[in-house]
Order: structure tokens, then sequence, then C-alpha cells
């Protein structure tokens, strides 16, 4: 497993037990290079899921890659590694129960928001922002109206997160 920080391929997992009701296996990592820790969780996949993207083209469902723009949503918030994959799963299992096995960026995107505005009201105006473009600016109004103050101090950077726009613009 290639580690998220640097890039190197020597990890080592630490410790290792069952989440999700036994559902998946979860494994604590470290990098043998950076000293970084991450995550990981195995589990079944039932059948293959496949992403319509804006451009017309159709990938593979990455739930690795999903996994990467929510973090950095919710970059420097303070929200485990647990309860994002649990976030995960909860989209994925709605994507599988909708029975289609085509499931459009949009759809997800939809559903990452609807999940972080629950988990984290910063994170999801950082996804919104960049997810919804903010065509207009009401969209962006709106959205602030449903946060509370000491929330929207938090977001002097929003605008400014390049590395979300890039990851959501690449529609996933
Ligand atoms: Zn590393």
């Amino acid at each position: 497993m290639r580690c998220p920080y640097c890039s190197n391929k020597e990890t080592q997992v630490k410790d290792s037990r069952p989440a999700e009701d036994n559902q998946s296996i979860r494994r604590r990592r470290s990098c043998s290079a950076c000293g970084g820790r991450f995550t990981t969780f195995e589990r079944v996949q039932l059948r293959e899921l496949s992403v319509a993207k804006r451009s017309g083209k159709t990938v593979p469902f990455d739930r690795d890659k999903l996994y990467r723009s929510i973090r950095i949503a919710l970059r420097k918030r303070k929200v485990d590694d647990e309860r994002v994959d649990q976030l995960i799963s909860g989209i994925v299992r709605q994507l599988e129960a909708s029975g289609e096995s085509v499931v459009t960026s949009d759809k997800i995107g939809g559903l990452v928001m609807d999940g972080l505005k629950m988990l984290d009201e910063v994170a999801y105006v950082r996804f919104a922002s960049v997810y919804r473009n903010f065509r207009e600016a009401a969209d962006f109004g709106n959205v602030l109206d449903e946060l509370s103050d000491d929330k929207i101090t938090v977001l002097a950077d929003v605008n400014a997160d390049k590395d979300l726009a890039d990851k959501v613009t690449d529609d996933q």
C-alpha cells in the first residue's frame, strides 16, 4: 500500500482489527520512509460500480479517490478516518441500492455533500464551493446562511483551495 504522503511503497501494518460490525478490517499503517500514519479498510465488494463523468467517459468507481477528495475538504478538521469511512460506506450502499451499475459523478457529488453536511459544516462548504462552482453568487450566500457565524470565519481559504478544486473537477 503506497504512502499517501510521500508515495513510498514500503508501509507497515501496525494494527489490524474488525470494524463496521465485522464488515471490514481496519488496518493502521505507518510509512517506513516519512513516518506518516494512515488507515486502510479491507472489505467485500459485491459488484463493480462505474461512474459516468461529465465528459461522457465512464470509469470504475474509485473508493480511494473519493476518500482523498473528502479528506482534502476535511483538511485541519478533527474528524477521524473511521467516520469518513462510514460516510463513504453509506454512499456506496446508497449507490448499490439504486440498482444501477453506472452512476453519474453528479449523483456521487450530491451524496457527498449530503454526508458532509451532517459530518462537518466547514468541509461541506469547501466541497460544495468547488463542486457547484458557485455559478451564482446566490448559491454561496445560501450555503453560508445555513451555517452558524463561528464556522464562517474558518472559511477564509475556501476559494484558494486549489487542491480540492483539482480533485473535484476531476469528476468524483
Ligand atoms: Zn511516506
